[in-house]
């Protein structure tokens, strides 16, 4: 993720600042320029315009606020010739949660922030997201709905994907019933990102793997998607993963079956290519000491997001994560990143960045 700074008073801001914490001015964020603008309201005549508020951009382009500004969940920007209601990230949301309830809004906001920071990296990948208006036979949907009381009982709604359509329980927005979660299943690492990160692995795999030219290379790599996926679920419910999987597999989960192995890396890919364009913003160099050992050693000298070679990313990614693993057991917390990556895990995260860079090819890239 990028680093952002307010045109009004020159102060870092955040991605999710909707307003600048030293100067106060209105701050959005544009995908179109990726970048964060800081705002004042225009002045418009009613009969100029399609009657919605219009921002200027100070000494630049004007903008609508994304229609889920007024619920305080989204700070994204639409230009104002585009007559699109909805951001680039909202656009694709069928079921929001019911704001009746009490809580739901908080949760969406947790929610929506999560969404925004994966459409922030399929953006710098110029990866298609089509949405309903499109006309595709698979648009990327997006329903944030919670478990349903009926008179028989509890309806369950499962967080997954389904040909284009990803389900989030928004019960996962709250921090308790996340970590309870992830106690439960004993998983090292549960996030509202990942999730999103997760099942967009699954969006892709169908329209880029299924779709495309690398489905015997993916088969090869991760395995054959034709074996039962019912069954393969059921036994890994029934039988956990098999001892020898951190050889081979990114996480527990990933040995269900290949269509997981596939969303799991996939997340993995966008986790690290997003926290190494972090760390190269911030100009973080890692240079241990005490241990003689160039693998520890990098600059982060470039932006993830453009580079071809995974191996690069790779060996900057190793001194990255044992830096970030060290600063947080001396905060008393958990590895921030509680992962091993062996070379057939580096093997099928090379798979995945060829596969986002082959369709590349095919698209503009974005306005700097
Ligand atoms: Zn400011
Ligand atoms: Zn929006
Ligand atoms: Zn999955």
């Amino acid at each position: 993720m990028k680093q952002f700074q307010c045109q009004s008073c020159g102060s870092t801001v955040f991605f999710r600042n909707s307003s600048c914490l030293s100067c106060g001015a209105k701050l959005g964020y544009s995908p179109d320029h990726d970048a964060m603008f800081a705002l004042e309201p225009v002045e418009t005549d009613a009969a100029q315009g399609d009657g919605r508020k219009q921002w200027q951009a100070f000494a630049g382009p004007r903008f609508h606020f994304c229609a889920n500004a007024d619920h305080g969940v989204c700070n994204w920007l639409i230009s104002v010739e585009d007559e699109q209601m909805f951001c680039r990230s909202c656009r694709h949301n069928q079921l929001a949660p019911d704001l009746s309830i009490e809580g739901n809004l908080a949760r969406w906001q947790r929610l929506e922030q999560a969404k925004q920071h994966l459409f922030y990296s399929l953006i710098r990948w110029r990866l298609p997201t089509p949405t309903l208006a499109d006309g595709v036979s698979e648009p990327l949907v997006f329903d944030l709905i919670a478990d349903v009381q009926t008179d028989s009982g509890v309806q369950r709604i499962y967080t997954g994907h389904d040909a284009g359509r990803i389900t989030i329980n928004i019960a996962e927005a709250d921090d308790d019933e996340r970590e309870r979660r992830r106690v439960g299943m004993g998983e090292p690492y549960r996030t509202l990102l990942g999730h999103f990160r997760h099942e967009i692995g699954h969006y892709y795999w169908d329209i880029l793997v299924r779709d495309g030219q690398m489905l015997n290379e993916f088969r090869n790599l991760f395995g054959d998607e034709r074996e039962d996926y019912g069954a393969a679920l059921r036994r890994h419910h029934a039988e956990g993963a098999p001892p020898e999987w951190p050889g081979s597999f990114i996480s527990a989960y990933a040995t269900t079956h290949p269509w997981e192995d596939f969303a799991e890396t996939f997340a993995h890919h966008i986790h690290i290519v997003d926290t190494l364009e972090t760390a190269h913003v911030l100009g973080l160099k890692i240079d241990a000491r005490a241990v003689h050992d160039d693998a520890l050693k990098t600059d982060v000298a470039f932006d993830a997001y453009r580079v071809a070679d995974f191996d690069e990313i790779v060996a900057a990614w190793t001194p990255v994560s044992v830096a970030l693993n060290s600063l947080t057991r001396s905060l008393g917390q958990q590895d921030a990143y509680p992962f091993v990556l062996s070379r057939v895990i580096v093997e099928k995260l090379d798979f995945i960045h060829r596969l986002i860079r082959a369709q590349q090819a095919d698209t503009a890239p974005v306005a700097a």
